[in-house]
């Protein structure tokens, strides 16, 4: 079996089927969200061979200060790199690394993004609920999704493990 061939029956039936025997079966929605993502991550470790000259990171604007009054969706160099929240470092680290950093409100500007960008590779950090929906709308696009921490709640003041971010980066672009 081919790789693209393993993804491709992973998105069209593997996923969906999972999906809907984990929600008969009552499995909780985030938890069965986050299981397809690691099943999306290993089989994209696993199968890609690359190369990517376009690598695009994508992260949610709840990783911003709350605080913080700098528009970054529009432009995320904006940041006036106070070091608050991660963004200061991922920018740092896609400067380094050359590659193409979004900030997105939403599903829908994140997949206006991809398609504008047209990237060759996404690693992506979100909840499970968007993470799950973007990997599957970029498809066949390969996206390594990384889920964010909320301990103040969905969608406010969130983190995310940077070494993970760097890992995901360091296996695409080196
Ligand atoms: S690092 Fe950038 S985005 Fe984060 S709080 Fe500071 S100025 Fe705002």
């Amino acid at each position: 079996m081919t790789n693209s061939f393993r993804r491709w029956i992973f998105f069209k039936a593997g996923m969906p089927l999972l999906y809907a025997f984990g929600l008969a079966a009552r499995i909780d929605r985030e938890r069965l969200q986050g299981l397809l993502i690691n099943i999306n991550n290993r089989l994209v470790r696993k199968t890609w061979k690359g190369p990517v000259t376009r690598l695009l990171l994508m992260l949610p604007h709840c990783i911003q200060r709350s605080e913080c009054k700098v528009r970054i969706t529009f432009d995320v160099n904006n940041c006036e790199r106070c070091g608050k929240c991660p963004v200061a470092e991922f920018i740092d680290v896609s400067e380094r690394k050359n590659l193409k950093l979004s900030v997105a409100t939403g599903g829908g500007i994140a997949r206006r993004t991809v398609d504008k960008i047209r990237p060759d590779a996404v690693v992506a950090v979100a909840c499970e609920r968007d993470l799950i929906s973007g990997i599957r709308d970029i498809y066949p696009v390969p996206a390594l999704g990384i889920l964010n921490e909320r301990p103040f709640g969905p969608c406010f003041n969130t983190r995310v493990d940077v070494d993970t971010v760097i890992d995901a980066i360091t296996f695409f672009a080196g």
